[in-house]
């Protein structure tokens, strides 16, 4: 499916970090729309999160999506439904427009919007399609042309059922906290664009999408979002998300426990540290040299960084001292 629309919005509730599936209609919204309107339906008290709008407000910024007017809060335009429920009545085809208590429901309140604020398209997920004659319905009784309806596929589990937001990764928090830069999600949503039928969700594409999005930062954008100094770049390189650059950035910055090895190697490396970083490795693997126990001298760790790429962001005198306080 492709739209090319003129005024559109997104519309979440407010009820913590966004849904995977709700992030993937706040992408297609803003590639279809050139006006978007931030809406947040808070009327159904219950649901709403303390917090909830922030979240998602961060999230929309974390993802790079920016929108042309609001937020604007339901809950705030309570008299406009009311002139509307004057004219409508507090059913409609036998569906509850107001409630007991006088607040709408998100069918009025949702049509009235969407016809204050002038929507030509309603780009959202297949969950509201059954909503789609109710809406049409609503808007040509208040005397307006609706807007065109697109509802697209869900994002699902493993289990075939939409996907749950305890599922791993199924929030944009928790992508975000995970380490997968911003550009590897919206990339994701951006490739899955607006998917006619439901979809599983493909976090090893992520994954995948994480990798290629650290290669493309620059070293300062790199060392900037590990919060650590440019000169440490080289080492946060073959890192596979943003957490595990800063587990690289660690294995540089803070001084490790003394590791007890074998001399041999280290008193070789004492005697190459002149030469430049790939070609010291490269002899030191000649000589037969213990290059394991050489980086956990250095870095504290079994794993990390290629061994090159931590001699490049370590300078010389940290390393002496490493290698010295092991022997
Ligand atoms: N608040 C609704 C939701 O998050 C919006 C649905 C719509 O776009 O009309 O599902």
């Amino acid at each position: 499916m492709t739209v090319t629309a003129g005024r559109v919005r997104f519309a979440p509730s407010p009820t913590g970090s966004l849904h995977v599936g709700n992030a993937l209609s706040a992408v297609a919204n803003r590639r279809a729309g050139d006006w978007m309107l931030l809406r947040i339906d808070d009327t159904d008290a219950a649901r709403n999160l303390e917090g909830g709008e922030e979240e998602i407000l961060r999230d929309l910024e974390w993802l790079g999506v920016v929108w042309d007017q609001g937020p604007v809060r339901q809950s705030e335009r309570v008299a406009r439904y009311r002139d509307a429920a004057a004219k409508l009545g507090e059913r409609f085809d036998g569906v509850t427009l107001v409630r007991e208590d006088g607040r709408p429901t998100y069918h009025l309140a949702s049509v009235v919007d969407d016809i204050d604020f002038g929507i030509t398209h309603v780009i959202r997920g297949n969950d509201h399609r059954p909503n789609e004659v109710l809406h049409r319905g609503l808007a040509e009784t208040l005397g307006a042309k609706p807007p065109e309806y697109v509802h697209h596929g869900l994002i699902l589990g493993e289990d075939g059922k939409k996907l749950s937001k305890r599922a791993e990764g199924a929030t944009v928090a928790s992508l975000r906290e995970a380490g997968i830069p911003a550009e590897a999600v919206r990339a994701y949503l951006e490739e899955l664009g607006l998917p006619a039928h439901d979809v599983h969700y493909d976090l090893p594409r992520i994954r995948r999408l994480a990798i290629d999005a650290i290669g493309a930062l620059s070293d300062e954008e790199l060392s900037a979002r590990v919060g650590v100094p440019a000169s440490v770049a080289p080492a946060l390189r073959g890192a596979r998300d943003l957490n595990e650059a800063r587990d690289y950035a660690g294995s540089i910055l803070e001084t490790p426990r003394p590791a007890e090895v074998q001399p041999e190697t280290l008193l070789r490396f004492r005697e190459l540290v002149e030469l430049e970083p790939k070609e010291l490795v490269r002899e030191l693997k000649a000589v037969g040299g213990d290059l394991r126990a050489l980086r956990l001298v250095l870095t504290g760790r079994e794993r990390g960084p290629e061994l090159w790429a931590v001699l490049a962001a370590l300078p010389r005198e940290e390393q002496l001292r490493r290698v010295d306080a092991a022997l």
